[in-house]
């Protein structure tokens, strides 16, 4: 079976986006590959957070992503920091990596923007560390969502790098996209993003979803109840692409281009869709909240296999690159 590799950030709670843009994916087909999925702190501490919340989050998020279905006992969930072979084969990657090619990442250029105030360097490497994430496994399938394609392309870049200069080592990842891999946020402007507050979260109950779905932007030339709409231009449109069944979407589809349902119904009906999916995933949350030990006692455990599977990687990278006296001595 090939191996999967994907990753996701404490950087705050998960949302609809991260769900139906890849989590979803990941539960989807875990059981078809051989699954590492990481919680990748090494990134998060890429933009400013808090010391002291930090194992929360990370915490949280291992519980969150069981609920939404990872397997606990098949899938190996683990922290990345709790793995040095990551860092150890960024600096390596970095060796082989030109600026260039990191200068013109979308991903940095919008971060970039966002924290004007703290841009360091780490930000910059945050591709070649993620290369190092994905191939350290020989990563081959890699689930993410739209955001992410093109360092996933630059991780194939990297394995050409290095397959060239120093032996094939590497195999040639390929990104997997769900139907909805960019889902937009609340504001409408960009993708939603834990890191922007533009998000539905995916444990938010019916009451919160509600408080930000109400006041939502639809599409902006509908400015009365009797202007006909344009679907396409609206944000609730695309959320019911990801939850309403298809007969219920055309019917608004055609309601809203004849000005036959209003924004609000439109928005009440995505609601109740919405949280038809989201219910039952709150409801396993609780369960699962009360089994906090065990989920920890779970990511030490799969960062103890993942230290063994990167460390002979790091050896075998080492050893083509001329850096293994050590294990000759
Ligand atoms: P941050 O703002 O901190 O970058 P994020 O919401 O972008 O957080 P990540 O942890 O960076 O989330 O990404 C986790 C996974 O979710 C990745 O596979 C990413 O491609 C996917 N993803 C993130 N946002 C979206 C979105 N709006 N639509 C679809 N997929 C998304
Ligand atoms: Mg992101």
């Amino acid at each position: 079976m090939k191996v999967l590799f994907t990753g996701i950030q404490p950087t705050g709670d998960i949302h609809i986006g991260n769900y139906f843009g890849a989590i979803a994916n990941w539960v989807r087909i875990q059981h078809d590959y051989v699954p590492f999925i990481s919680i990748v702190d090494l990134h998060a501490i890429t933009i400013p957070y808090e010391t002291a919340e930090m194992p929360t989050r990370v915490e949280e998020l291992a519980l969150t992503l069981y609920t939404a279905g990872l397997d606990f006992k098949t899938t190996t969930l683990f922290v990345q920091s709790e793995v040095p072979g990551h860092a150890d084969l960024t600096w390596i990657f970095n060796t082989i990596t030109p600026l260039g090619e990191l200068e013109r990442m979308t991903q940095f250029k919008d971060k970039r923007e966002q924290f004007r105030a703290t841009v360091n360097v780490g930000l910059l490497d945050y591709p070649v560390l993620q290369a190092a994430d994905i191939l350290i496994y020989k990563g081959e399938v890699v689930p993410v969502g739209q955001d992410q394609v093109q360092h996933v392309e630059f991780t194939r870049e990297v394995a050409r790098h290095f397959n060239a200069r120093f032996g094939d080592t590497f195999p040639e990842c390929q990104a997997l996209l769900t139907a909805t891999p960019k889902v937009m946020g609340l504001d409408g402007d960009a993708k939603m993003s834990k890191s922007k507050g533009n998000t539905i979260g995916l444990l938010e109950t019916p009451e919160q979803v509600w408080a930000k779905l109400a006041p939502a932007k639809t599409d902006p030339a509908r400015v009365r109840r009797t202007d006909p709409g344009t679907p396409e231009k609206c944000t609730i449109w695309s959320y019911h692409l990801l939850v309403t069944p298809e007969a219920e979407r055309a019917e608004i589809h055609t309601g809203c281009t004849t000005a036959g349902i209003g924004c609000i119904d439109c928005k009440r009906r995505l609601h109740k869709h919405l949280m038809t999916v989201l219910d039952p995933i709150r409801a396993r949350y609780q369960d699962l909240s009360g089994r906090k030990q065990e989920v920890r006692d779970r990511l030490s455990a799969n960062a103890e296999h993942c230290r063994t599977v990167a460390g002979d990687t790091i050896l075998e990278v080492k050893g083509k690159m001329g850096l293994n006296r050590i294990w000759k001595i």
